[in-house]
């Protein structure tokens, strides 16, 4: 997948809007087995070629580098309110969603089979940015992540989910089930997996019943991570790059 960009709101002249994309793993200069557009500084590829690559996704919405909050996640339900680019302010644990009100400030999470959120309220200029995989769904993450927004100003909420790994592609232990299911049953896909005696997890749907009981408008960028050779997948590869979503008002 190349680099897919849109737009929340409105599109006529002064009408009030955020932009987002979403990257894939073509279009970028890391060599294997960060091939191509890997965006993460924390997976072992070359600082300088990442930097680079981090320039082109930043470009894709407009901005520079130096305006963007790259988040890695670390599976908790953290939010950060940022309004300067670099990284996020350090607390303990860090954080897994980012959340702003600022102009030209760009949110990105990353991601290589969790699922990567972006979230805006163009009206109310309220924008944020999630990363969330099954732990982040029992710790309630995308919930936090809406909070925050709404203490910010934030009324209707849409939201663009890329791509992560499907449930095919992610059958579980039970120990996590059993998490999975007091969180979030939705999340749960007991028809999906080829072996009858496993079960498997959909984050995706997990989150998009999250965000539909919240009243948030969901638009789902369809592809699985571990399927397809254009995205990076942890769970196919082990060491590889990261994807990422970005959004910006
Ligand atoms: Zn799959």
């Amino acid at each position: 997948m190349k680099i897919v960009t849109g737009q929340f709101g409105s599109v006529a002249p002064g009408g009030r809007s955020a932009i987002w994309a979403a990257t894939g793993r073509l279009g970028g200069h890391s060599r294997p087995p960060f091939d191509e557009l890997n965006l993460a500084s924390y997976v072992g590829d070359e600082p300088p070629t990442v930097k680079v690559n981090q320039q082109i996704a930043a470009q894709s919405i407009g901005l520079d580098l130096a305006s963007l909050v790259i988040m890695e996640g670390v599976h908790g339900a953290k939010v950060a309110v940022v309004d300067r680019g670099g990284p996020p302010p350090q607390g303990a644990g860090g954080f897994d969603a980012l959340v702003t009100t600022t102009p030209g400030l760009g949110l990105v999470t990353l991601g290589a089979d969790c699922v990567p959120i972006v979230l805006a309220d163009p009206t109310n200029s309220v924008i944020g940015a999630v990363h969330c995989g099954w732990r982040g769904l029992v710790a309630g993450v995308v919930p936090a992540a809406l909070a925050q927004m709404h203490i910010l100003g934030a009324d209707q909420v849409h939201a663009v989910i890329g791509p992560s790994i499907c449930a095919n592609c992610y059958p579980v232990p039970p120990e996590r089930v059993a998490a999975v299911v007091a969180a979030l049953p939705e999340a749960i896909s007991a028809a999906a997996c080829p072996e009858s005696k496993v079960v498997c997890l959909d984050v995706g749907a997990g989150v998009r019943a999250e965000l539909a009981a919240a009243g948030v408008i969901v638009t789902t960028l369809e592809g699985c991570t571990a399927q397809s050779t254009g995205l990076f997948s942890y769970r196919r590869d082990g060491l590889t790059g990261r994807q990422g979503m970005l959004v910006r008002l």
